[in-house]
Order: C-alpha cells, then structure tokens, then sequence
C-alpha cells in the first residue's frame, strides 16, 4: 500500500475561489479599514442571526472586546468553564477581573446549570460580570438553563464559539443558531486555521445590544470615535458649525484589534462554504459513529446532548486508558507512527501554572475525568471517507495490540 498523507486532526480547506478572492483584495485601494471588513460583518450577523457583527484580529481579542464591552474590570469576577482553551479565561485577566473555574460534565466537557450554580458558591460576594459558556466541539452549551443561573446573579452570558461557527441547535422547540444572541449579551468566534472557517487569524463578536456593538467597534480602534455627531470636544471636531475634516477623538483606551480586508475577504468566501463544510464534517462524523462501536466499550464519541446540528468543530473520543493497558502518550505516538495526527483538548485551564500560582491547587473532578480519557481524531472538511476508515482501523490496532 502507498502511504496515505498524514492526517492532522484539523486542517483548513482553501480552494480557488478564496485564493482569487484574496487576489482580488489585495489589488484594491484599501488593505485594510475598506468596505470588505462591513460586508464580511453583514454576511457573517445575517448567518448567524444577530444584528451586529464586529470582526477582529483573532478570537482572543473577541473575547477581550466582550469583556472590554461589558466593563469588566478589577476585582470583578469572571466564570468560565476549566475544560477550554486559555483564551476563555485569559480575557478576564487582561482586565484585571478573577477568574472562577466552573467543572464540566464528564461526558460531554460542557459547562452545565449545576456546575456553573456550584462555581457561583465561590466567588465570594465580589460582583459576577459575566459568565462565559463554550461550545466545547461544536456542542451548544445548554444556554437557557446557564441563562437562568447567570441572571439569578445579575451576570450576563458571553458564549466562546470558537468551536461553533455553524452551530445550530433547538431549545424548547425553538430553532437557534449559534451567535444569535437569544440568550447571551456576546458571542465570540474564532477564524484560526483550525477552526471551520478560516481568515488565517481572525474572530467576530456578534451582539443584538446596539451600545455595545458601538462600544466593541470602537475599542476594536484604539476607542476612536469618527462620527462627528458623537464628538465631545468642540475645539478638536469643528470649525464653527462645520465638522473638521481630519478630525477624530479617542474617547476611551482601545486597541489595534482590526482584522484586514484581505482577511476578511477570505471570510467572506469561507462563508460562503460554511454549510458545505458543516455538512461535510457531519457526514464524517456519522462514518466515525457507524465504525466506532467496534472499539466500545474502551472508546466511545463524547456524547453530544440537546445540540440537533453541531458543526463538530472537533470529533473527540473518549478512551478508557486504563483498560485499554496503555498512556495516552503510547497511543497517540503509535497513531502518529501510522500517519493519524490526534490532539487533547483541553488540559484543564485552572491546572496551567500561571492559574495554579494565582488560585492555588483546585479540584473538579468532571474536567479532571474528561480530560485523563479525551482525545481528538482528525475531522477536516477535506477528508474522505476512507480516511475515517484508516482512522478507526489504526486505533484498533493500536488499542488490540
Ligand atoms: C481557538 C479558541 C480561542 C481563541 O481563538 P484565537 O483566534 O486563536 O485567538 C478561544 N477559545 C476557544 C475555545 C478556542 O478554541
């Protein structure tokens, strides 16, 4: 048999038509702060189904503008699920703001009603300024029922869908989709090369609330305001009656968190694909589900919940190590020996060094369990099927053997 091209766990999937879109950007008159960033915006809120859409450099800074936006600040407090990408918790530093770590569920990784109501028990009496879900895979988090917890405490919800670009899902008979706001003030993505959609680096902030979405395109540059009907000071913006022509006012401390227009031009026609990619990812994930129960009882998917259509950002199995008499370390490196690149997602956030110096040693026993048996198989738009095949026959063999 030839060798087959190693298989990542996550790839991006760039055709003709995005490199001639990028091409085509980068031979007209704006690189960058042209008209491509709000046409990539009103594609990305019509898709989604929110009113605002605020793109940015990467979802890092999606996440800092939320919090930028909300007013997040010293001695507030944060809540975020332990089972995620720094970033989720990072934001709220930036600001100053604490931190609580919430558990997950062990099975699906997601930050539940429950374990956000016990991560509440913990913040003290210091104000709560927001809660931060994530769609951990692609998975909606169950966001009415976090909702009702957060609201009990005054704090608004702010979804990290970095994983869920393309997410659709149904609470109580409701069709929703994931960044329409229905029951968060923000919604975060992420364009980085392995999520599904893809500008390279890139993210967006949905939001239905007209004032933030000013706020956060405003912070997004450095806090200035152009519009010379929302100017302050009279001296800098008017000649008389008339509106200097150069002039601008910073009337809060932003940042450079613009995404290009060539990078946005790419969004725009990774957009256009995003169904075809979900749908792809989903049929892949239906082959790993049918070839998968082979491997029960010592590898199973992680279970998906209430999410009717996820855009399985990732496809993650959890593997009984113990039983299966191997580390994940052997597993993952026998799997990589035969072409199949594989990934943990995540090392719970509160035991990274920086957190553990800050909050001391924590115990949440639902992240601790998901994370000693997760591991993330390769799902890109651009597989076929038999590599779902080679996938699970070399796990097979690498778990019998
Ligand atoms: C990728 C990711 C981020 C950060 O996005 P960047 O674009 O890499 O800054 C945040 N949260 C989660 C869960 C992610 O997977």
């Amino acid at each position: 048999m030839a060798d087959a091209p190693f298989l990542a766990y996550g790839r991006q999937v760039i055709e003709d038509d995005d490199l001639a879109a990028v091409a085509q950007a980068l031979r007209a008159d704006f690189l960058t702060t042209g008209p491509r960033v709000a046409q990539f915006e009103a594609a990305f809120a019509e898709k989604v189904g929110a009113r605002h859409a605020i793109a940015c450099s990467n979802g890092t800074a999606a996440l800092h503008l939320a919090m930028l936006g909300l007013g997040v600040g010293p001695g507030d407090v944060v809540i975020a699920p332990t089972l995620t990408f720094a970033a989720t918790a990072n934001c709220a530093r930036y600001q100053g703001a604490e931190v609580v770590f919430a558990d997950v569920d062990p099975d699906t990784g997601l930050m539940t009603a429950d374990t956000l109501a016990e991560a509440m028990t913990r913040i003290g009496g210091r104000p709560l300024k927001a809660v931060l879900p994530v769609h951990l895979n692609g998975h909606a988090a169950d966001l009415p029922a976090l909702k009702r917890v957060a609201e009990a405490a005054g704090a608004p919800l702010v979804e990290d869908a970095a994983h869920a670009v393309g997410t659709a899902m149904t609470f109580d008979n409701v069709p929703e989709r994931v960044g329409d706001c229905r029951h968060s003030a923000l919604t975060c993505f992420s364009f980085h090369p392995v999520k599904t959609l893809t500008t390279g680096e890139g993210g967006m902030v949905t939001t239905n609330d007209d004032a933030l979405a000013q706020r956060v395109a405003r912070l997004r540059s450095h806090g200035i305001v152009r519009e010379p009907a929302d100017f302050v000071d009279p001296e800098i913006g008017f000649d008389g009656e008339a509106p200097n022509p150069w002039a601008y006012e910073q009337q809060a401390l932003g940042y450079n968190y613009r995404l290009p227009d060539v990078l946005c031009a790419l969004g725009l026609s990774q957009l256009a694909k995003l169904d075809r990619f979900v749908e792809r990812r989903r049929q892949l994930a239906q082959r790993y589900n049918e070839l998968l129960p082979a491997l029960a009882p010592l590898v199973r998917p992680v279970a998906q919940p209430w999410t009717s259509r996820s855009a399985l950002h990732l496809f993650v199995v959890l593997i009984d190590f113990t039983a299966a008499g191997q580390t994940r370390r052997q597993v993952m490196e026998a799997l990589r020996a035969k072409g199949i690149g594989t990934q943990v997602h995540y090392i719970p956030v509160h035991r990274q060094p920086y957190y553990r110096a800050l909050y001391g040693e924590q115990t949440l026993s639902g992240a601790e369990a998901y994370y000693a048996r997760c591991l993330s198989l390769p799902l890109q738009a651009g597989m076929a099927d038999g590599d779902v095949d080679r996938v699970v026959g070399a796990l097979g063999e690498v778990l019998g053997g």
